[in-house]
């Protein structure tokens, strides 16, 4: 069995993202997701700590674009901007 570390060198790997249980804050694991449209995804998570056992639903929304595309989709309308990092002291 191959373990599920992300391979450092070169490829980055997306599937590490991890999504953290709002209750007891342990790793929740994403059973299934939905493509509701080219920009919204909803996932269905499990929390991972069985003392838990806390299933809920994501919606996950790209909001804009940060470099455009090469290969741009016409139906896709998003504001280019770039990264917003927000300060503690404003
Ligand atoms: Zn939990």
């Amino acid at each position: 069995m191959q373990s599920n570390k992300p391979a450092l060198n070169g490829k980055v790997r997306y599937t590490t993202r991890r999504y953290k249980c709002p209750h007891c804050g342990s790793c929740a694991k994403v059973r299934s997701s939905k493509e509701e449209s080219k920009l919204v995804t909803k996932r269905y998570l499990q929390c991972q700590n069985i003392e838990c056992g806390h299933t809920y639903a994501t919606m996950e929304e790209i909001v804009h674009t940060i470099t455009p595309s090469a290969m741009p989709d016409p139906s896709v309308n998003l504001e280019v901007r770039g990264i917003t990092t927000k300060t503690a002291n404003g």
